[in-house]
């Protein structure tokens, strides 16, 4: 595609950027039919082609913000475009780079700046946020059933500690999820030390940044990267071998680290390495034995494979294979490709398309008669489970519970290095 940005926007490492990024699209269309949006709505600029020319409107001044934000806002960031264009145009880059542009080209609605504050000021705040979760769910038997299936009721887990093992793993807290499924992190600790790799959480970190980064924050979303840079530094000096995030759309976010911190002299490199790091737990346990895990596929269940982990991660196929290999019967899902709409602040910010992605992607996943759904981002699992006539969990409970209840699953220590802040 040819283009004219302004000299002075090309100057910037955003618009030498989308330049590059505009001129790999062949305006072909292959990517129309896997959006979302546009399977919804029908409008040329409520698909990724019509999106990626209104930014480049935008960009060369022929546009104004309002108008082209609206389509922008519509956009889930699944980027299942991406996985279709045969072109390798990096839409989801681009949407970034073009958000923030509207955003400065025109200011939003004060009820819409308003809503966007509040989330950015509480979600991410994983104490607050805890604590508040706390308070709802112990208000759960007083609410009504509509309201009852938005609050996932408490969990308290029994004390258990890792052993200290040679392999050691980082592990994210994150914001919400500790608040939200506890048992995510807890299972995935458990399944570790299963095969002899001691997990390490620290307190210092925090929200992966994603929600600053979609909702056009891009210097809080750094900060939100630096805090974690630093809080799993002393950690990675120590020789810990890998930073596992259990929620595929906080692992996208880390392995961008690299890429949004290229031009922070003080924080480039380690952010390379850390993104480096980054891994989904089916990259990390496909390589190690789970032959405690077999499972007898005495009943069928699905897997919804979050967008975060087949178009972000480009992890498609990988969790059904290791799942499979452990002998869980899978129930096949049509348009496996497509968002479930939860889609981070999505669910909240566009609530009438994104119940009707939900609808559709139930009904697919139901297709089945499966007794369970199985998932691999928190987001995904709590927009699932509000209207889902069958449990939605993580995969990695699933593996985690063949382990034995009580204590952990070998009794030997490996080696004690003695290392700050492992808990
Ligand atoms: S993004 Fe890719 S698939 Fe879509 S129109 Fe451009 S080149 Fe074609
Ligand atoms: S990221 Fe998803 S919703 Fe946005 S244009 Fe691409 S396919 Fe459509």
């Amino acid at each position: 595609m040819q283009t004219a940005l302004p000299e002075s926007l090309l100057a910037t490492p955003e618009g030498a950027e989308a330049d590059a990024i505009l001129r790999k699209c062949v305006h072909c269309g292959f990517c129309a039919p896997t959006c979302p949006t546009y399977q919804l709505l029908g409008d040329e600029r409520d698909g990724p082609r019509g999106r990626i020319y209104l930014i480049k409107s935008l960009l060369e001044g022929v546009s104004d913000g309002a108008a082209t934000r609206q389509h922008l806002d519509r956009c889930l960031t699944c980027r299942a475009c991406e996985t279709a264009c045969p072109s390798g145009v990096q839409y989801g880059r681009l949407v970034d780079i073009g958000r923030a542009h509207a955003e400065r080209k025109s200011l939003r609605p004060l009820p819409s700046r308003a809503i966007r504050w509040l989330m950015r000021r509480t979600l991410p705040q994983r104490v607050w946020f805890g604590a508040a979760m706390r308070v709802v769910q112990r208000l759960r038997p007083l609410m009504p059933s509509t309201l009852r299936r938005k609050v996932p009721a408490g969990v308290e887990l029994a004390p258990w500690s890792p052993i200290p093992r040679a392999r050691r793993m980082l592990m994210l807290k994150g914001c919400v999820q500790p608040a939200l499924a506890p048992s995510i992190n807890r299972a995935m600790a458990r399944v570790l030390d299963a095969v002899r790799i001691q997990a390490i959480e620290v307190d210092e970190d925090t929200c992966c940044g994603a929600l600053s980064h979609h909702l056009a924050a891009a210097d809080e979303a750094l900060d939100f990267a630096r805090r974690n840079i630093d809080a799993w530094w002393p950690q990675i000096e120590a020789g810990a071998e890998a930073i596992l995030v259990t929620a595929s759309g906080c692992g996208t976010m880390v392995r961008e680290y690299g890429h949004l911190l290229r031009h922070d002299a003080a924080y480039a490199e380690k952010a390379v390495r850390v993104s480096a790091m980054c891994r989904d737990p089916v990259e990390v346990l496909a390589a190690e034995d789970l032959t405690f895990a077999r499972s007898d596929g005495d009943s069928t269940i699905v897997f919804h494979p979050p967008c975060s982990l087949q178009h972000g991660l480009k992890l498609a196929g990988r969790t059904e294979q290791l799942l499979s290999q452990l002998g869980y019967r899978l129930g096949g899902i049509r348009d496996s490709h497509l968002c479930c709409g939860s889609a981070g602040s999505y669910s909240i910010l566009q609530p009438r398309i994104s119940r009707e992605l939900r609808a559709r992607k139930l009904a697919n996943l139901m297709a089945s008669s499966p007794s369970l759904i199985a998932t691999a981002n928190i987001g995904c699992m709590s927009y699932l489970q509000e209207v889902s006539p069958v449990p939605v969990r993580h995969w990695i409970e699933l593996i985690a519970d063949a382990l034995p209840a009580a204590a952990p699953a070998t009794p030997s220590v490996d080696i004690d290095l003695g290392v700050p802040g492992a808990q």
